[in-house]
């Protein structure tokens, strides 16, 4: 049977997918849009954002996969019912998600931001070292991403705790699970990071009463979705010191318009949404084994769950 796998995102990155492709199964036939070739042969389909009417455009297509980790910019309304729309877990945008956030909790935790405004003001003054084990933190969203920084931080010596909508079981991790957990959790929270993904449930979460329920002067990194985060609470915990210092690699929208407070925040490091990105060689090895898995029947890996949208 043809089969033509479509590529829909950067041009640049698919072109390192076609060698991958080209290189493993020289059968499929890959290609990148708009060269579509016959689009009833167009059996699987990599995306940001797909086209739309991809039924009657695509007879037979039998799987969307994001070219990122998140699917929130899926309009999943508009997409077939039945079709099986995958994320992307691949080892590229594991490592760089935990690479960024290591890097982060670690200045939180040695006052990094606190000595670069020392260092502008010329102030030489050094403020106490608290071993990482007594530096408690705390990771929302206990996924790929979660569990990959939490074992970095495990083995850097950090008390973790992790929170999640089911229950999971993670060495060196005390893991929380569901609302009635959530208030432990972000009691016991001296940085806490935000791997949720964006869905109904996830909006706004990050907001005052969340903010309420650390304690004073917690450090925040959201590697999540910027429209989890509502930017005004974050304002007002800053300034009430319920928050001491933010990371944000996410935000809402993007880029942050010029006149945006986060810009000039002095407990604010921003960052472009750079905390991770999905590796063009190792996220093509990875849709093939997961097309591998699909053609035998097997469960492919970050297969979309479309009722909780993640
Ligand atoms: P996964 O789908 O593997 O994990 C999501 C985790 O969040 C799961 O543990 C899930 O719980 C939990 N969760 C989801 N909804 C809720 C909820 N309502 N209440 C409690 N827990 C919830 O995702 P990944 O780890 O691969 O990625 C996480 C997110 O990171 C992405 O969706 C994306 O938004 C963001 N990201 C950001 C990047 C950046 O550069 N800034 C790059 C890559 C990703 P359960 O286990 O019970 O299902």
């Amino acid at each position: 049977m043809h089969t033509t796998f479509l590529y829909k995102s950067d041009p640049e990155r698919g072109r390192q997918w076609a060698e991958v492709f080209r290189r493993r199964e020289p059968a499929i036939d890959f290609r990148i849009w708009p060269d579509i070739g016959d689009p009833a042969q167009v059996r699987f389909l990599a995306a940001w954002e797909p086209p739309a009417d991809l039924s009657a455009r695509f007879p037979r297509l039998e799987v969307l996969f994001s070219s990122g980790a998140g699917v929130d910019q899926f309009d999943f309304a508009a997409l077939p019912p039945q079709l099986p729309v995958v994320r992307m877990v691949e080892p590229g945008i594991v490592g760089g998600m935990v690479e960024y956030v290591t890097h982060a909790v670690l200045g939180l935790h040695r006052d990094m931001p606190r000595y670069r405004r020392q260092q502008a003001e010329g102030v030489w003054q050094p403020l106490p070292v608290r071993p990482a084990g007594q530096r408690r933190v705390g990771v929302l969203g206990l996924g790929s991403l979660g569990q990959a920084v939490l074992a970095q931080l495990v083995g850097l010596g950090f008390d973790c705790a992790g929170w999640s909508r089911s229950r999971h079981a993670v060495d060196g991790v005390k893991c929380h699970a569901g609302a009635d957990e959530l208030p432990g959790f972000l009691a016991r929270t001296d940085i806490l990071v935000c791997l949720l993904p964006l869905t109904d449930s996830t909006r706004a979460f990050l907001d005052a009463r969340l903010f309420s329920m650390l304690p004073k002067g917690a450090g925040l990194v959201q590697v999540g979705r910027g429209p989890q985060l509502v930017d005004a609470d974050l304002l007002s915990a800053l300034d009430s010191g319920q928050i001491s210092e933010a990371v944000l690699d996410v935000t809402d929208p993007e880029p942050l318009p010029a006149a945006h407070a986060f810009w000039r925040h002095p407990n604010i490091q921003l960052t472009p949404h750079i905390a991770s990105m999905t590796q063009p060689l190792s996220a093509a090895e990875a849709v093939l084994d997961n097309l591998r898995r699909f053609e035998a029947g097997e469960p492919m890996v970050g297969l979309v769950d479309r009722s909780r949208g993640y």
